[in-house]
């Protein structure tokens, strides 16, 4: 029964969209556009146009779920979230500038060497990264290893999605 639906599912969605990272930010933002009419109509005992807004989203995400033009989408997809990446890095990086800098207060501790080779052979760069798939394109991905749970970027499709490190 749930595998008949599973196949089902599979393929009505086949050659289609689904679910990335796009579509699920545009149902949060609804969700709390949606709340935000609810508290505004709880308060003030008027209707608004939120509701009609937060419909309008769900509805975007609704075509883009189930859109065949992948390679629009995918594209779209990998706008949002480059732009949302840059957000979030340049809020790391106002934060790393707060936090000190720990070979600026002390200049005799030396910085890694990059790209240096370990006894193994090993290039020190492949030592301290990681390849990681995409979980939406199978793409392989190359991540900075043991910074604990990071935010991975697809390059491929522009899924964003957390691993291991
Ligand atoms: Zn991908």
């Amino acid at each position: 029964m749930l595998d008949r639906l599973k196949n089902e599912y599979k393929a009505v969605m086949f050659g289609r969209n689904g679910m990335d990272s796009l579509n699920r930010a545009l149902l949060a933002l609804a969700a709390i556009v949606a709340a935000l009419q609810f508290l505004f109509t709880l308060i003030s005992g008027r209707a608004g146009g939120m509701y009609a807004a937060a419909a309008g989203l769900v509805a975007v995400a609704v075509f883009r779920f189930f859109s065949r033009n992948t390679y629009k989408r995918g594209a779209e997809n990998m706008m949002f979230s480059q732009f949302w990446m840059g957000l979030k890095q340049r809020r790391a990086a106002s934060k790393a500038n707060r936090a000190p800098n720990p070979y600026r207060q002390n200049p005799y501790r030396q910085q890694p060497a990059k790209g240096k080779k370990d006894a193994s052979g090993n290039k020190d760069a492949q030592r301290r990264t990681k390849i990681v798939t995409c979980q939406k394109c199978g793409q392989k991905l190359r991540v900075p290893k043991g910074k604990g749970k990071i935010r991975v970027f697809c390059k491929n499709c522009g899924e964003a999605f957390e691993a291991k490190s």
